[in-house]
């Protein structure tokens, strides 16, 4: 009888520490329940292909500084929902290319247009990026074939890239941290009446660095995403190269053996780096900024519970008054080059489809990790102006918890202005429209362009 209750003992114990343990791994799994994958691929030309980000230049590239790199981030939150972050060192997101890989995650991993996002570092020292009508149109032959070529090649890279950050979802421990660094500037400074692109400390900037760091359940970091509002530009040279935001990721990872890291521009469209022009002041921004991260880094974390939410929808963006015939007559006719192809183009568009176009639906996207943080995505080049707003507007709603602001996302096809820089003039606000052909747009948006593309944030939000 003894020895029974002892037996009896001996197996509740037995079942309790069954228990105990089952309950350990529960406990393990509950904090580390988010899944996340991660993996990057080289997307350097093999070929000396033309560069984007200068109208200037008149030959293609004739060397690498370092590799240019698109790189994924899958993530499955415990209510089941995915979502993929692509970052690329490229200069744009053109439409297309954003279609073609909707379709893909569609297709492939049934996925909606919602939880894809994709970010450009918009380096200048990249490749250009042609897959319009308006962007492959009177090209010559032998630069027709190299862009073709690398677009083809860069759609494979990306979805092997994309397949493989899903493929290796694995437990993962979401955290968010920021910092702030500072080299970026406002570069719009009152001149003549105008403005000229010219540093100009006393112009609004967005200093801030979030990052979200992604850790195993062992504790190894095996990702690093982070932010920063500044143009990608210390450098305008004829070699394939990263800039601050290439140099920074590959000091990061570096140091964390083991992790990727991602760099997501912010609304840093009207911001340039200071001082710039050379490879080693591109090294030194990237050092700051990868500093600016390990900073973050040591400061509290953030723990995201695995919870996901994503709404993606479009921003009805309206252009001033179109031009006549004979104003685009004489445009065409102007000793400006780029004025007289932009006008060329124009007259072409007018000739075949009859009208130049009224509007454009630019992408907006929401994605909410846990309650803690929010990542809103924006279109085009944007400027500063939003992320500023959107931080205000937003930091009270405390469902809403930390808000990450980045632009150049997803289809980037024109300077976003606020209504402020719209109101002011300038290159930001409508003269850099003619370097734009992705989409061939005749002049500035309409001074309603701010509240169209706040509305649709909100809009998405409030969903
Ligand atoms: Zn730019």
């Amino acid at each position: 009888m003894r020895r029974t209750f002892s037996i009896h003992i001996v197996n509740a114990i037995k079942t309790c520490s069954v228990f105990a343990v089952l309950c350990a791994i529960a406990t393990t799994v509950v904090a580390a329940d988010w899944q996340a994958g991660l993996a990057k691929a080289v997307i350097t030309p093999d070929n000396p292909t033309w560069m984007a980000g200068y109208a200037s230049r008149n030959r293609p590239a004739d060397g690498t500084i370092n590799d240019l790199y698109a790189k994924a981030l899958s993530l499955r939150s415990a209510n089941g929902e995915t979502f993929v972050l692509v970052t690329m060192d490229l200069i744009s997101i053109p439409f297309p290319l954003r279609h073609f890989l909707e379709d893909h995650v569609h297709q492939q991993h049934s996925l909606p247009a919602s939880a894809l996002m994709l970010n450009c570092s918009h380096t200048h020292c990249g490749p250009e990026i042609r897959t319009s009508r308006w962007a492959l149109d009177g090209l010559e032959p032998n630069r027709l074939k190299l862009a073709e070529q690398y677009v083809a090649s860069l759609k494979k890279k990306l979805t092997t890239t994309i397949d493989l950050a899903l493929e290796r979802l694995e437990p993962s421990k979401l955290v968010y941290v920021r910092s702030r660094c500072g080299f970026g500037m406002n570069r719009r400074t009152p001149s003549n009446g105008g403005f000229r692109n010219f540093p100009n400390p006393d112009g609004p900037v967005d200093h801030d660095v979030p990052v979200l760091k992604i850790e195993d359940p062992d504790g190894k970091t095996k990702g690093i995403v982070f932010g920063y509002a500044c143009h990608n530009t210390t450098l305008g040279i004829y070699q394939f190269c990263g800039d601050y935001a290439g140099f920074a990721q590959q000091y990061l990872e570096e140091t964390h053996k083991d992790a990727i890291a991602m760099f997501v521009l912010g609304c840093g469209a009207d911001i340039n780096p200071y001082p710039r022009g050379t490879v080693e002041l591109a090294q030194t921004h990237g050092k700051s900024l990868a500093t600016a991260v390990e900073a973050a880094l040591q400061t509290t974390p953030l723990v995201l519970k695995p919870h996901l939410d994503h709404k993606y929808g479009k921003a009805l963006l309206e252009y001033s008054t179109a031009p006549t015939k004979a104003e685009l007559i004489e445009r065409s006719e102007s000793s400006n080059q780029y004025i007289a192809a932009h006008g060329k183009r124009l007259l072409k568009q007018l000739e075949q489809d009859g009208q130049l176009r009224t509007n454009y639906e630019a992408p907006v996207q929401v994605i909410k990790l846990g309650n803690a943080l929010t990542l809103i995505a924006l279109p085009g080049e944007t400027c500063v102006d939003y992320s500023l707003r959107l931080k205000a507007e937003l930091s009270d709603e405390t469902s809403r918890g930390r808000i990450w602001v980045a632009g150049y996302s997803n289809d980037v096809f024109a300077y976003i202005p606020s209504r402020r820089v719209l109101l002011e003039g300038g290159y930001e606000a409508g003269d850099s429209m003619k370097y734009f052909t992705t989409v061939l747009q005749h002049g500035p948006f309409a001074p309603n362009v701010e509240e169209r593309l706040i509305y649709q944030v909100h809009r998405l939000l409030d969903e």
